[in-house]
């Protein structure tokens, strides 16, 4: 089944919510790197809170989630744009993990103490920028908490990745609900009661329920409707233009000792594309 995210907003426009289906993409991502299953969950909830965040933007928006903690894993980097496309990796791609995979175990991973920085490309001359601590290590903890103190926008985020211990992604997904200038905190308090009152949304998912169906569930009977349904896949925009572009900004004596040395590798950290550079390639940034 295709992933997709469901944006919907109340009829009288107080709040409004995503609700993203993101196994397959986790899937996908997690077989570019090889990754075990604690790096498979990990990922999952990285490319899920990106996209979370991601369908906030404008067209050609992108944005950039990074959780540096002090847990094995060393760093979770998930990027998403406007359009619903993500990807993702993490410091330590091979991470085992004793027993079942379970939320604990991502948050342990990630490490509780370290930062959280999310970088808005929102087609100015600088992104935008901002970096908070780590106060949990789970991340949809962690994203909630980076909405309300640095955006100042009330919201609750729940992010879940069910990784069999076998590798397989059973189910991964996520929600973001928000309160919208005119609407009250009292109805994003009924909703994440109704929230917390329901299964993690992996579980849901896993169940065969629908973000449509999580949807109806949770807001009852608010009236709302659907503004998008937006399909999410895996995309890597590197290219070997791109990579030499990245060369290019190198410092003149690192530059030089490239191309001494006869050719550069470049291999991409989001989705293992490997790159090479020839001697005459190189001289030409110079
Ligand atoms: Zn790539």
């Amino acid at each position: 089944m295709t992933d997709y995210l469901l944006r919907i907003l109340t009829e009288n426009g107080g709040m409004r919510a995503t609700i993203a289906q993101t196994g397959g993409l986790t899937a996908e991502v997690a077989g570019r790197h090889r990754a075990s299953p604690l790096a498979t969950a990990a990922l999952g909830y990285g490319v899920t809170g990106a996209l979370l965040l991601g369908s906030l933007l404008k067209a050609q928006q992108r944005v950039v989630l990074k959780a540096s903690g002090n847990g094995p894993l060393q760093k979770l980097i998930a990027e998403a744009d406007s359009y619903g496309h993500s990807r993702a990796y993490v410091g330590q791609p091979q991470l085992a993990a004793v027993g079942p995979i379970t939320s604990e175990q991502v948050a342990e991973a990630i490490g509780g103490d370290g930062f959280l920085t999310i970088v808005k490309d929102l087609g100015m001359e600088e992104p935008h920028q901002s970096t908070v601590p780590l106060q949990t290590g789970f991340l949809d903890a962690d994203l909630t908490w980076y909405m309300n103190q640095s955006e100042q926008t009330p919201s609750v985020v729940e992010i879940d990745a069910l990784v069999e211990p076998g590798g397989e992604v059973a189910a991964a997904g996520g929600l973001l609900l928000q309160t919208l200038p005119g609407g009250t905190i009292e109805s994003l308090v009924a909703i994440s009661e109704r929230l917390d009152d329901l299964p993690p949304i992996g579980k849901l998912l896993a169940d065969g329920q629908t973000p449509e169906a999580i949807a109806a569930t949770l807001f009852g009977p608010m009236p709302y409707s659907v503004v998008e349904m937006r399909p999410v896949v895996f995309r890597c925009g590197c290219s070997a233009q791109r990579t030499l572009t990245a060369l290019s900004l190198l410092d003149r004596d690192e530059l030089d000792e490239l191309i001494a040395s006869g050719s550069a590798e470049v291999d991409c950290h989001f989705c293992g594309e490997h790159y090479e550079f020839s001697r005459t390639e190189l001289e030409g940034l110079l």
